[in-house]
């Protein structure tokens, strides 16, 4: 694990991302430069922890260290937001997952 990964791990375990006080558009990751009107103003926010599943792949040739996890499921989650997240889906087998599903985040992490 890298510096970088230890120090963003809240951030990517907890979906903190950002809110535009200005036109109130949400991010994730967060920036730093509100991407649709401009503002600096803007302020950390939670990301909401469940959405749609909009698209996913199966992994059955996974990286070394991953054996434990194949087949890996990876998917595009539309958050009940609208932000869109890539994550891996846990807890499921690839024959019980459709595209429209409803995702919750894991608590595990
Ligand atoms: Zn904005």
């Amino acid at each position: 694990m890298s510096i970088s990964y230890w120090r963003m791990k809240d951030r990517y375990y907890r979906l903190m991302g950002s809110l535009c006080k200005a036109c109130g558009s949400e991010f994730f990751p967060s920036v730093y430069r509100c991407r649709k009107c401009g503002s600096e103003d803007l302020v950390d926010k939670e990301m909401p922890k469940t959405g749609k599943v909009l698209t996913y792949t199966v992994l059955h040739q996974v990286m070394d260290g991953f054996e434990d996890e194949e087949p890996l499921l990876l998917a595009i989650i539309s958050l009940d937001n609208g932000v869109k997240v890539l994550g891996q889906i846990v807890d499921t087998q690839p024959d019980r997952i459709q595209t429209g599903d409803l995702s919750r985040q894991s608590s595990e992490g």
